[in-house]
């Protein structure tokens, strides 16, 4: 992920810019990142990415499977993974030399017990690029799986993410434009004065800002660190593995998500990447702890789905935080309780996959005051404030 070196990111001696009108992101994972890109398109300059670590993307948005899987049952998901998934297919001029998207494919599969499951999903959002019918092509690709499945949905762009590449697009795309990446610092509070904000503390002293946006994934749900103005966010863990190299294994395999069951695979490393889709509540301590028996149940299931290949080690395991607000709906915009707060945290599992747009949603609310995109309201953190 993004080093320091490679950004000025020292704002506090540049003096660039009056620090009254200066906008602080909080966390420089995929969230911060996107709404910092989407800042400086919109014209602002004076805005600091502050992120605790030596390096951008070290959390969640460095430990998630990178699947661009816009078909979720959720309808404002899927509609919003579907117009983020057009910004990855063809990002602006100069975002990145690299492919975004891997667009190897996702199938949904599903036995006959869990076919309404996901006939279901489907027919909750009409889609003419998503061929249904039943499950001989995940056969014909794929002889290892076991028997069983008999109904499959097929996305042929959906795929596999560049998330070094997308993060690095947008970190590169707000620090050329003014923005500026400040990396081991660590936010430890908020600093406010007659309801509105005047900056915040962080382990480097007083930083003031006019505007405090809060990205910081799962560290969102600590309340104390925003000076009784928290929201009710719940991290929850999730592990992945890797497996060695198989022989088996094409790198043009693609997404198999395995519905009722709980179980997705791809391609990786020569191996093949896979969840077995726990959700364990967590606090941000216990958030990328590595539980073996989450690994054992993971092993389980590639036992029963793919039994001719499950002999084979695993070269990489791993856990990381998918944080939600009550609803599970992503939280993005103005906090209505405080003049210069706002959230953009509460990505769940879908956070890379919609970036762009949640940056874009982000970025209306900071600087226009208001966001007329068809889910601002869906998103609002008010719906949260009691
Ligand atoms: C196992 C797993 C699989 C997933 N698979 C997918 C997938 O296939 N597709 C998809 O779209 N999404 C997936 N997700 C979800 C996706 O990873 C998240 O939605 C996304 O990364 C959230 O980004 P974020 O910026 O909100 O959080 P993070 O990436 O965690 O970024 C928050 C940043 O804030 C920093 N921070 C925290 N506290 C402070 C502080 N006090 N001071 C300064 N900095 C701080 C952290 O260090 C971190 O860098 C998955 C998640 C997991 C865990």
């Amino acid at each position: 992920m993004l080093r320091a070196e490679t950004h000025r990111w020292d704002i506090m001696q540049t003096g660039a810019f009056m620090s009254n009108d200066r906008i602080i992101i909080v966390g420089a994972g995929m969230a911060g990142a996107t709404t910092a890109y989407h800042l400086t398109r919109k014209g602002e300059r004076n805005v600091v990415l502050l992120e605790k670590e030596k390096v951008a993307g070290a959390q969640s948005t460095g430990r998630n499977a990178a699947i661009l899987r816009t078909m979720i049952p959720t309808p404002v998901y899927y509609r919003l993974a579907c117009e983020s998934a057009k910004f990855y297919f063809s990002p602006p001029e100069g975002f990145s030399s690299e492919l975004l998207v891997d667009r190897i494919g996702v199938y949904l599969a599903a036995t006959s017990e869990h076919t309404a499951t996901l006939n279901a999903w489907c027919d909750e959002n009409p889609d003419p690029d998503v061929l249904r019918g039943d499950a001989s092509p995940v056969y014909e690709l794929i002889p290892y799986i076991a028997p069983g499945l008999q109904v499959t949905a097929y996305k042929a762009n959906d795929g596999i993410l560049d998330v070094h590449s997308i993060l690095q697009g947008f970190i590169r795309g707000a620090c050329r434009s003014g923005a500026e990446l400040c990396l081991g610092r660590l936010f430890k509070n908020l600093k406010t004065r007659n309801g509105r904000v005047l900056g915040i503390e962080t382990s480097e002293g007083f930083m003031e800002a006019s505007k405090v946006v809060i990205a910081n994934g799962g560290w969102a749900s600590v309340s104390t660190s925003f000076d009784g103005y928290g929201l009710p966010f719940a991290p929850y863990r999730r592990h992945l593995i890797v497996t060695e190299p198989l022989s088996q294994v094409s790198p043009r395999w693609p997404v198999i998500w395995i519905v009722g069951a709980e179980f997705y695979f791809r391609p990786e490393s020569g191996g093949l990447l896979m969840s077995g889709c726990d959700a364990v509540r967590v606090t941000t301590e216990q958030g990328e702890i590595t539980d073996h028996a989450e690994i054992e149940r993971i092993a389980e299931k590639a036992a029963l789905w793919l039994p001719s290949l499950s002999s084979a080690g695993i070269a990489r395991a791993w856990a990381g935080m998918r944080t939600f607000a009550p609803d599970e709906m992503f939280v993005i915009g103005k906090d209505p309780r405080l003049e210069g707060l706002y959230w953009v945290a509460g990505l769940g599992g879908h956070g890379i996959t919609c970036a762009p747009s949640i940056g874009s949603i982000a970025a209306d609310w900071i600087v226009d005051g208001r966001c007329d995109h068809w889910a601002a309201a869906t998103f609002a953190p008010n719906r949260l404030v009691k």
